[in-house]
């Protein structure tokens, strides 16, 4: 195709796709089911649908139905922020010297800063349609509650959050945006649990962690009337949505000719990564095509590149039910580092499978390298990158830097998660030198794989 590929791509809004793709009628190993905690047994629709909303349960155990539809409500909210520019970094090209063609994805172009807006919608779309008063969450870094307060706020539901005290402290303009779209923020661990005050018991100085803010807002969500929880990343549904990204990115391809050699996201619990590349993998999983997969996530909490394959448990209060993924254990508390949407000790079941199933790969890298990424990048083409999705922009570099040295030209899409307007604190630590790295060593490892669940 010779079609001129414009710096963004900006597809129209009647090629917004109009269904999300489900990868698990594609694969062969479907992942695990969900366990019950307490009985070791598949956990059953009627289970589930005391923690999540009817419709959410239907998407999370279905391994067959290849396509949905996207509800026209969802569409029509879709059309406020999408579609998100594909772009061709060709500033990036020309600092780096490469022969490389780098483009990348960029959903941080809406007011929650990320593409966790993606699901937050479709999830509180089903709260509302199930006839639910309200919902309760948590947040890491932040995004995902400020998404889901913009989307409970559409509909008119009642939003609580459960923020991790570290993210609480460090972004307090996080808090007031979510205040602002109506939603109700704790920090945690918190005394409003009881879970939360026996992690506060035993770890008085803790800084929690999203397996502890977890716990709480399913705790919340159990105890209140017409309330249901909701989760950001990690199920298979928050998959599902998150697929309007690489939708939307072979749909531009498609159009320009571009076709893609290599793709990079950065992994957290697996949400964008999943959403980003498994409409790619649906190709390889189907023999059409063959790609370059690259999960990239932090040293300091490498569930992929160092974790084990096997049945924990997603919270750290133990009251969620079990999930065969790559896991650091749920006991793992990540140091607090500057990619809080990253500290999660566990990775989707669908990524762990396909992982696990050799479609992909994973690299792990030090936070200081990706903020020296991030800076470059921001010099050079403008965005300033969150933290999260700069993980990737660190390997898609490398990678750049790489056929510089082959002379091979290949094409680069790497998924540009979020905006990192929130994350000055972290540029702070950064510019002026005082960022460090930290790596767990084998035996902190070693403790934490100890108290992995035994599960027959
Ligand atoms: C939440 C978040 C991530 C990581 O979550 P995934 O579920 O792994 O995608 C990455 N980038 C940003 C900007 C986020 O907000």
């Amino acid at each position: 195709m010779d079609t001129k590929i414009p710096y963004k791509i900006y597809l129209a809004e009647d090629e917004i796709p109009t269904q999300w793709y489900n990868v698990r009628a594609d694969m062969k190993n479907k992942p695990e089911p969900l366990l019950n905690p307490a009985t070791g047994e598949p956990m059953k629709a009627e289970e589930l649908e005391q923690i999540f909303c009817k419709e959410l349960v239907k998407q999370e155990m279905d391994d067959d139905q290849r396509w949905y539809d996207i509800p026209e409500e969802i569409l029509k909210f879709y059309k406020m922020y999408r579609p998100s520019p594909l772009v061709h970094a060709t500033f990036l090209e020309e600092a780096l010297g490469t022969p490389a063609h780098i483009y990348y994805k960029y959903e941080g172009n809406n007011t929650s800063g990320s593409h966790k807006l993606n699901s937050a919608i479709a999830q509180a779309y089903y709260a509302k349609e199930q006839g639910l008063k309200g919902v309760c969450t948590e947040t890491g870094a932040g995004q995902w509650g400020t998404a889901l307060s913009m989307a409970c706020q559409y509909f008119g539901l009642d939003c609580q959050v459960y923020m991790v005290k570290c993210s609480y402290v460090q972004k307090p303009f996080r808090r007031e945006v979510m205040r602002t779209y109506g939603a109700k923020v704790t920090p945690s661990p918190s005394m409003t649990t009881e879970v939360g005050r026996r992690i506060l018991a035993e770890f008085p100085d803790t800084n929690g962690s999203l397996g502890c803010a977890i716990s709480e807002a399913v705790e919340a969500s159990r105890s209140q009337e017409g309330y249901r929880y909701e989760l950001g990343s990690v199920l298979n549904q928050v998959l599902l949505h998150q697929t309007i990204i690489g939708l939307e990115t072979q749909t531009a391809c498609k159009k320009y000719g571009i076709k893609p050699d290599i793709l990079i996201g950065c992994a957290g619990g697996g949400s964008n990564l999943g959403g980003f590349a498994a409409p790619f993998i649906g190709e390889m999983l189907r023999g059409e095509a063959d790609y370059k997969v690259i999960a990239v996530e932090p040293a300091s909490c490498p569930s992929l590149t160092r974790g084990k394959f096997a049945y924990d448990y997603c919270d750290t209060g133990k009251i969620c039910p079990l999930a065969k993924m790559y896991t650091l254990g749920s006991q793992y508390i990540p140091s607090a580092s500057h990619a809080g949407g990253l500290r999660y000790h566990g990775m989707t079941p669908v990524l762990s499978q396909l992982y696990h199933d050799g479609l992909f790969e994973a690299r792990s890298v030090k936070q200081t390298d990706v903020f020296a990424a991030a800076v470059q990048f921001a010099r050079v083409e403008g965005t300033l990158p969150a933290p999260e999705s700069s993980h990737a922009i660190r390997v898609a570099i490398d990678e750049a830097l790489k056929c510089k040295e082959t002379g091979e030209e290949k094409t680069i899409i790497f998924n540009l998660t979020g905006n990192g307007y929130f994350d000055l604190y972290s540029y702070e630590r950064f510019n002026t030198g005082n960022m460090s790295d930290y790596i767990p060593t084998d035996e902190e490892l070693e403790k934490s794989f100890a108290l992995l669940p035994e599960v027959k």
